[in-house]
């Protein structure tokens, strides 16, 4: 268990900007989007960062009682699509919530769920922040990511529903695929 090899860019241990509430992130290494403006571009060479066994890596996100989740951030963690899900299985065993930010769009996911590990990621986030960044989107307002176009998917119950349910601070709204 938790024998997968990852390649990771680096670890943000009590961030606060990754999601609600404390949290871990991981940026994983390795980004084909080449989004302009990218705040990352070191994350995007997918042979860069550094390998690390799945094991070895949890000792290093120093979790503790006032953790309440786990951010994936990049780079592209769907690139590495299996081990994140193996990593996210775990951590979700240990009562986290996880977060997972992609350049990937809801719909393409979706579409492509067959690739390797797309579908085991997917399915356990909880939510998934989509899409590229966009400059021309750019605002520093907006809760959790950088530009307008990136949604805060509330995934199991958008898969349930048929519908894209957003994460809401307070509550959350339903806007028609
Ligand atoms: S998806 Fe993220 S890491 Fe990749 S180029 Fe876009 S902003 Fe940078």
């Amino acid at each position: 268990m938790l024998d997968s090899m990852i390649r990771i860019a680096g670890i943000a241990n009590e961030s606060v900007v990754d999601g609600p509430g404390l949290r871990s992130t991981i940026f994983f290494q390795g980004c084909r989007h080449g989004c302009k403006g990218c705040h990352n571009p070191e994350t995007w060479d997918p042979e860069g960062g550094s390998p690390v066994r799945l094991r070895d890596l949890i000792p290093k996100l120093r979790l503790n009682p006032l953790i309440t989740g786990v951010t994936f951030s990049g780079g592209e963690p769907f690139l590495q699509a299996i081990a994140a899900a193996e990593l996210g299985c775990f951590l979700k065993e240990q009562g986290l919530n996880l977060w997972v930010y992609t350049g990937y769009k809801w719909e393409y996911l979706l579409k492509n769920s067959m690739s390797s590990g797309f579908n085991e990621l997917l399915n356990i986030a909880d939510v998934l922040v989509d899409g590229p960044f966009q400059i021309e989107n750019k605002s520093l307002q907006l809760p959790f990511r950088g530009s307008g176009n990136q949604r805060l998917i509330q995934v199991s119950e958008s898969i349930k529903t048929g519908e894209i349910i957003q994460w809401q601070p307070t509550n959350s709204f339903v806007m028609k695929i």
